[in-house]
């Protein structure tokens, strides 16, 4: 069975025209699956019925099962999906009042191993599909208009920042992006679709070709000592290499300006010699037209990690000394903490893993009691 959620336009064009199809039928079918949210063939009344029974044999719409979906107090609704194998991965809306964001994993582990990441210390199992990524959305955004009782678009912004390196599994993401952007699809603004990076230059390079959106790149340190610590794919990818590519990224980039994430650790990363450095560095960049702005992340601690989280007043006192020297710095308002959804807490720790597990076998146990029963 084919899941057609793996598709792109063009990838569900040609696989429309191996059928005999011609391409506006694959708009159809495009409109009726992403923008309307059907999965069922016999329910899309203006596809010809002929089409529709050559897709009932040979392709479907599949969803990821659901293990668990939290609410937090403020509004975040975190979903932790089966990707089978003992493998989840989680999705996070967080809405605003001008926006809805959903926050998007693009692989079950993850092999960077940030020192200060729940889902690097995790490791990597392996890449999602590309129908694994757009089923996060796909679930989350016909779930919420029906949640919020709306035939309006409910998420309006995309981040690539949940489990996983999206530029790590580049050939799945990408499809993904494109069907975030086709106005038969989610029909989302370049802007508004941000993919989250640790700094694989490779690929950044062949984003700014493929399908140039939003870029986000993961810092977190001033030096390539201190970056080859926090980040180990800094060893390969030395910081001055990385931030010339964002300086070309941003030739054809829809935003003309990188966010640069930085995570405060306490006495690791957050003094003002750090900032300082941060500014030389990217000044040292400014001539090839590196533009950026800063966003800095509270950390968000987890058991194995033996880091802390700065204090408030070395957040600020750092963030107050890039915005006097022009460098627009904010800091990320920690959403979902509550129910751990913040960055770096996704699907993370052991005894969260060991729980997650549990409850697939509880849940797969109780399908297949439905199963005998009925
Ligand atoms: N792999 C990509 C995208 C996923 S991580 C990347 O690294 O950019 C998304 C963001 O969450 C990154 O900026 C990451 O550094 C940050 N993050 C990871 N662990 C964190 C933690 N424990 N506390 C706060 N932010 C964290
Ligand atoms: Fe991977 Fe990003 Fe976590 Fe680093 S911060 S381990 S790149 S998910």
């Amino acid at each position: 069975m084919v899941n057609l959620l793996d598709f792109d336009l063009d990838g569900l064009a040609a696989f429309c025209e191996g059928l005999g199809e011609k391409r506006f039928r694959a708009v159809q079918l495009l409109r009726w699956i992403h923008q309307r949210g059907q999965a069922d063939f016999g329910q899309m009344s203006d596809l010809a019925k002929s089409l529709r029974d050559k897709l009932a044999g040979r392709a479907e719409v599949a969803a990821l099962p659901v293990i668990s979906q939290h609410e937090s107090r403020d509004g975040t609704i975190k979903w932790l999906f089966d990707v089978g194998g003992g493998n989840a991965v989680e999705s996070v809306f967080i809405p605003e009042d001008d926006r809805g964001t959903l926050c998007v994993s693009s692989q079950a582990g993850c092999a960077v191993g940030c020192r200060f990441c729940s889902t690097g210390h995790q490791g990597f199992s392996r890449n999602l599909s590309t129908a694994e990524i757009v089923a996060q959305l796909w679930f989350a955004e016909h779930f919420l208009r029906r949640h919020l009782q709306t035939e309006e678009r409910v998420i309006s912004n995309v981040v690539m920042m949940g489990m996983g390196e999206p530029l790590q599994n580049y050939d799945r993401v990408l499809p993904a992006l494109r069907l975030m952007l086709d106005d038969h699809g989610y029909g989302l603004s370049r802007r508004r679709v941000t993919v989250s990076t640790s700094g694989v230059v490779p690929m950044i390079d062949r984003l700014t070709r493929d399908c140039p959106v939003a870029l986000a790149v993961s810092l977190h340190a001033p030096t390539d000592a201190l970056r080859d610590q926090l980040v180990p794919l800094n060893r390969k990818y030395p910081l001055d290499e990385l931030l010339s590519a964002c300086a070309r990224y941003l030739a054809s980039a829809p935003r003309d300006f990188i966010t640069f994430e930085y995570c405060m650790l306490d006495g690791v990363n957050d003094g003002p010699e750090h900032a300082r450095a941060l500014l030389e560095l990217t000044r040292r960049h400014a001539a090839e037209g590196l533009r950026c702005k800063f966003n800095l992340i509270p950390f968000n601690p987890f058991p194995q990690s033996g880091l802390l989280r700065s204090p408030a007043p070395r957040v600020l006192a750092f963030a107050g000394l890039l915005n006097n020297a022009g460098i627009v710095t904010t800091v990320r308002k920690t959403r979902g903490d509550d129910i751990d959804a913040a960055c770096g807490q996704l699907a993370g720790d052991v005894r969260d893993r060991t729980r997650v597990q549990q409850r697939m076998a509880r849940q797969r146990a109780a399908t297949s009691q439905k199963k005998v029963v009925s």
